[in-house]
């Protein structure tokens, strides 16, 4: 029986002290690709199934073991996202959005759903951020993805990953190396997984990406891609790394790379990381030119890829990667007796109202107790209201990070108490910049 306390395997809560990570690599994330031209795109969380199938591939991993599907109360079979492109393709279709200029730059944040064997770096529910581009057939797009994946790592301030990329052909010349793979899987049958031997007739490139040991000794002698693709595609491979070279972004080719979803063709990329273990990918994708006509749209050349948030955070504690200092409260406002509350909570409000975080007690505490919360939870200022401070139109204002305490008029009480703060961060930025000197020095 489930312990109703216990969250569902595969997933993680994330509580309030580690939301101010997730915060600012989801604001990091989208602002960076604005800069790029992408804007945020968001999809239900559900979709049809169909839409699944035949869009990643029913021969997929993803599709044939991973995928959270049921019927819903009206009989209709649906699925839990397990990526992003898919809904978003069918968002793009639906509204009609090709229409409009040329290329389409969206991105998104969001949670997949994938039923996984927990570990490391591999849950039930995880977070991608993905972006997608619809048009380009140059290589240029191909490298504007990958220039955008490459400077968000950077804006993080991760190190170490590695851009590995590849192409996989388009439909013409796949066919020459699906009938290659064939030969080859034909005479190792007896060796593949049970799954793999199923995929031989229809997918062969997805015994490539299996993951079982036992394939995966059969996979290191399979032909390669790249002795296959046809000129036109070699062009554009050939358009991507001199793009690359040129914005000084490095890579190395890997003949192996083939990606889990069926839609890829061409390029196929991804950033890996030797620190954080066998889930090592930390972000993934490539061009999909067949996925929007496959779907009932016009032939749209489209790429994209995807990162997972959960690989990220792991990747930047692997590298000591900084985050910002989580907000603290501006100013705790401590009641004392009736009268002293109930001005209290009316000047905290005010304080909120004009964009301070403020807060004042709402567990009938003592004026004691309620300023050790405040020094507890790390309040800049605090100030206590009483009878006396109403008489006298003023408070005190302790600086609770040991500076002076000054008296404030509780008159345009909200303007003092942000000259207050600005001198407070003034003071701030003169010590951090005096202690640098010194460590210079
Ligand atoms: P993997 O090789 O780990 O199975 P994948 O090829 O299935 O990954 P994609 O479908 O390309 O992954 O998804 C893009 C990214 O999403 C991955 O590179 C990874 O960072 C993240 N991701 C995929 N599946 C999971 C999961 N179960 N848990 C956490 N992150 C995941
Ligand atoms: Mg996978």
């Amino acid at each position: 029986m489930a312990v109703i306390t216990n969250a569902p395997r595969g997933t993680q809560d994330v509580l309030p002290a580690q939301s101010a990570r997730w915060q600012y690599i989801e604001n990091t994330l989208l602002r960076t690709a604005e800069l790029f031209g992408f804007r945020e795109i968001r999809t239900p969380v559900f979709e049809h199934t169909e839409l699944f199938s035949r869009s990643v591939g029913d021969t997929t991993d993803v599709v044939q073991k991973e995928m959270y599907t049921f019927l819903d109360k009206g009989k209709r079979s649906v699925t839990l996202r397990p990526e992003g492109t898919a809904g978003v393709v069918r968002a793009v279709l639906q509204n009609g959005l090709l229409g409009g200029a040329l290329p389409l730059r969206t991105c998104y944040v969001i949670p997949c759903f994938r039923y996984e064997k927990p570990q490391a770096g591999r849950l039930r529910e995880f977070h991608q951020f993905g972006v997608e581009m619809f048009g380009p057939k140059s290589p240029a797009a191909d490298a504007q993805v990958i220039a955008l994946a490459n400077e968000i790592f950077q804006t993080l301030g991760i190190e170490g990953l590695e851009l590995h990329i590849n192409s996989i052909g388009c439909p013409e010349c796949r066919a020459k190396y699906q009938q290659a793979l064939r030969e080859y899987f034909t005479a190792h049958l007896g060796t593949l997984c049970e799954t793999c031997q199923g995929r031989l007739e229809k997918n062969p490139m997805r015994i490539l990406d299996c993951k079982s040991p036992e394939c995966h000794a059969v996979v290191e002698g399979a032909p390669l891609v790249l002795d296959y693709i046809c000129d036109d595609c070699r062009e554009h491979f050939e358009g991507l790394k001199k793009r690359l070279d040129l914005l000084g972004i490095s890579y190395s080719v890997d003949p192996k790379i083939v990606r889990g979803l069926d839609y890829y063709t061409r390029t196929v990329f991804e950033f890996v990381s030797q620190k954080i273990g066998a889930q090592g990918t930390v972000c993934g994708g490539g061009r999909y030119d067949g996925l929007v006509e496959e779907l009932g749209g016009s032939a749209t050349p489209a790429l994209g890829f995807a990162m997972g948030l959960e690989r990220l955070l792991l990747q930047m504690d692997a590298c000591g990667c900084l985050f910002p200092e989580e907000n603290t409260c501006d100013i705790y406002l401590a009641g004392m007796g009736e009268a002293g509350s109930l001005r209290a909570q009316q000047l905290c409000y005010e304080l909120q109202q004009e964009g301070f975080y403020a807060e004042c007690d709402c567990m009938e505490r003592s004026v004691k107790a309620q300023m050790k919360y405040a020094d507890k939870h790390g309040a800049k200022y605090a100030a206590v209201l009483g009878k006396s401070e109403l008489q006298s139109g003023e408070c005190t204002v302790k600086d609770m990070r040991g500076g002076k305490s000054v008296q404030v008029s509780l008159t345009d009480f909200a303007g003092q108490i942000y000259r207050l703060l600005l001198e407070g961060a003034y003071t701030e930025v003169i010590e951090a910049g005096e202690q640098l000197q010194k460590g210079q020095e």
